[in-house]
């Protein structure tokens, strides 16, 4: 885009300047590799579009950011030119901004909330985000002052946004923070879900290289509750925090589902994203085929291009609504479109047909109509009669969600209390059914967004810095687990 003069106060208006999205490449080029597709503005278009934000007396994109952050004064810094002010005011309330600017649906959060929706573009909160933390970054102005050691230890099991979000948030508290990792690499679905065209692995390291440096200690290769147990962690920690996910697939309940060229969403995101050998199991090969998604969340939009970008020949995505009622953020749809991915809406998988050899060769399905909208405001949709068709398909790739894992008898993990989801259950501050043992993320409330597990770990790391000074009681009948937003991983 054209370069933006630089005023030196905050005195663009949103009819002066237009929204501008950062720098995107093409999406030939960009098919051809993992790297992220955006870049960050410069410094001129920071403070632009910074300026645009009209600073309402009641910031509604506050309203929409599950964090609560501080959108409209860091705006305003930053269309001052103060950066790594805007910056530290960013990180007042978020602990990985950076990530966060990356991977929220900005249109259904912050940005859909924006009240310049009413007239023209919403301000471009989630670029400005990113820049100001990018910044910050590459001028030193990430460092924290942390509180005098307290000498209380806890540990943290998993190392995904929650995980690292409570990691962060204790040891700014003075705390000793051991944080205990299942896989060789740290990280959690933000390294093996997300792909590195929305999230490059550097910028996760990055922010994990920090924590270390503030004193967190991590141990990878570590399964609490099989290797070494709970009960032993309770014994040596003071208070511990469960940010483990929800990573178990929802069943495939389709005749064929036994055929070979079936594979799972996250084992197959994983291998192409993580270079490691120790994750990913069995390899998943979409080379020259022909590969049909399942699902409309924004996994489903991450295995389209997860896939074009491994040489499949054609990847279609097979999603029983239509695009209004699509719960995958638009952007990552529009991305998607852009890169060759086909979308058939309005289609049902209900079965699953094989070849002579046992290999699937095609997804059948039926035409849906939307009918009256359900519990959650979207239009339930019907099988219309006999609609069935075929779509060929040499590989099909599942991305119909996950619930959290149930533990097996022989894990004492299974000594903490679930719903009937199979969540932790939790009490005000989120302490589950163990004394002392606190959990937050997709592991309480099933699968949602990284943001969602930031605010829980947040509120979690609160509850229990107030349980290791004695000011938060057990409540010995937690209340059900909370499932207020979940929706489609970011
Ligand atoms: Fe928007 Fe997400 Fe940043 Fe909040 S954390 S301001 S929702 S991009």
């Amino acid at each position: 885009m054209p370069a933006i003069p630089v005023k030196p106060h905050n005195k663009y208006s949103w009819s002066e300047i237009t929204r501008a999205i950062p720098p995107k490449r093409p999406a030939s080029e960009r098919v051809g590799d993992f790297r992220e597709i955006y870049s960050e503005f410069d410094e001129a278009t920071a403070r632009a579009q910074a300026a645009r934000c009209i600073e309402c007396p009641n910031p509604l994109c506050m309203t929409g950011c599950p964090l609560a952050n501080r959108i409209p004064e860091w705006m305003a810094l930053t269309a001052q030119g103060l950066f790594l002010e805007a910056a530290a005011l960013s990180r007042s309330t978020s602990n990985m901004p950076e990530i966060c600017s990356r991977v929220c649906p900005q249109e259904k959060l912050c940005e859909g909330a924006c009240i310049l929706n009413a007239r023209t573009d919403p301000v471009a909160i989630g670029a400005v985000e990113r820049f100001i933390n990018e910044y910050a970054f590459h001028h030193g102005g990430v460092e924290v002052v942390q509180a005098p050691a307290t000498g209380k230890k806890v540990a943290i099991i998993g190392s995904g946004p929650g995980g690292l979000a409570c990691a962060d948030e204790l040891a700014k508290l003075g705390h000793g923070v051991t944080v205990f990792e299942a896989q060789p690499i740290p990280g959690g679905l933000l390294v093996n879900g997300i792909p590195a065209f929305k999230l490059e692995k550097h910028i996760v390291e990055r922010r994990i290289d920090l924590l270390a440096r503030h004193g967190v200690e991590f141990r990878l290769g570590v399964r609490v509750g099989w290797d070494i147990s709970l009960a032993g962690l309770r014994d040596k920690y003071d208070a511990i925090f469960l940010g483990i996910g929800a990573q178990k697939p929802k069943p495939l309940d389709l005749t064929g589902a036994e055929l070979d060229g079936i594979a799972e969403a996250l084992p197959f995101l994983t291998q192409k994203n993580v270079d490691s050998p120790l994750v990913g199991g069995e390899p998943i090969d979409v080379k020259g085929r022909r590969v049909a998604v399942l699902g409309g969340g924004d996994t489903a939009m991450d295995c389209l291009r997860t896939a074009l970008r491994s040489g499949a020949r054609e990847a279609v995505c097979l999603y029983r609504r239509d695009l209004a009622n699509m719960p995958g953020s638009r952007k990552e749809y529009a991305n998607a479109l852009e890169e060759g991915a086909q979308f058939q809406f309005l289609t049902n998988p209900v079965a699953l047909i094989g070849d002579a050899t046992g290999r699937v060769a095609a997804v059948r399905c039926v035409r849906m109509e939307l009918g009256a909208p359900d519990a959650s405001g979207r239009r339930s949709p019907k099988a219309v009669a006999g609609s069935d068709f075929d779509v060929p398909a040499e590989l099909v790739l599942v991305a119909y969600g996950f619930d959290p894992a149930p533990f097996p008898a022989e894990s004492d993990l299974s000594q903490v209390a679930t719903d009937k989801w199979g969540g932790f259950r939790i009490d005000g501050n989120q302490m589950t059914s163990l004394p002392g043992v606190f959990a937050g993320g997709d592991s309480v409330r099933g699968p949602s967004l990284v943001v969602h597990a930031v605010r829980d770990a947040r509120k979690a790391a609160l509850g229990m810095h107030l349980y290791l000074s004695g000011r938060a009681v057990h409540a010995p009948f937690p209340r059900a687990g909370l499932r207020p937003e979940t929706g489609a991983k970011a």
